[in-house]
């Protein structure tokens, strides 16, 4: 079995950025399991490992365009910090919802000077370039359910 769409991959993950900080692994955790083809990941690690097998290493370095696309300067903007009625501390890193145009998304503070606070909605990794160390372990096709849901079931998937 290779992976292609509708099969369900486990795989181990270190990602790093462009200086080698980690970012995240799945080390000393079970393996990461996705449906491929359905955007479970991001795009460019998802084509990257069409073809592989169990047992495969895979190096793959992915743009930002394929990864959490390229940083927005305009989804960075400075509100009053009256903006924040309620909230006893605004604090750098400090993560919200917003309502938009576009549905709920997830804002973080960036900076506060005074009475000025800047929000920031890219994505933490907008602009990052991506370095994928995968070892993928396990392979099975995707059930109809998880091909309706287009997520995966069960163990590492979702429980519903
Ligand atoms: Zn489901």
């Amino acid at each position: 079995m290779e992976i292609q769409d509708n099969i369900v991959v486990g795989m181990h993950y270190t990602v790093t950025n462009d200086n080698g900080d980690i970012i995240d692994t799945s080390e000393g955790n079970d393996p990461l399991m996705f449906l491929q083809g359905a955007g479970n990941i991001i795009p460019g690690l998802e084509s990257a490992l069409v073809g592989g097998k169990v047992g495969d290493e895979m190096e793959v370095s992915v743009e930002p365009e394929q990864a959490y696309g390229e940083y927005r300067d305009e989804l960075r903007q400075q509100v009053p910090r009256d903006a924040f009625q309620g909230v006893d501390e605004v604090a750098i890193g400090m993560r919200f919802n917003a309502e938009t145009d576009e549905g709920q998304i997830t804002v973080r503070i960036a900076e506060v000077e005074g009475d000025t606070v800047t929000i920031d909605a890219n994505h933490e990794l907008a602009g990052e370039r991506l370095h994928f160390s995968v070892r993928i372990e396990s392979l099975r096709e995707a059930t109809d359910e998880e091909l309706e849901h287009g997520h995966v079931h069960g163990p590492g998937g979702h429980h519903h």
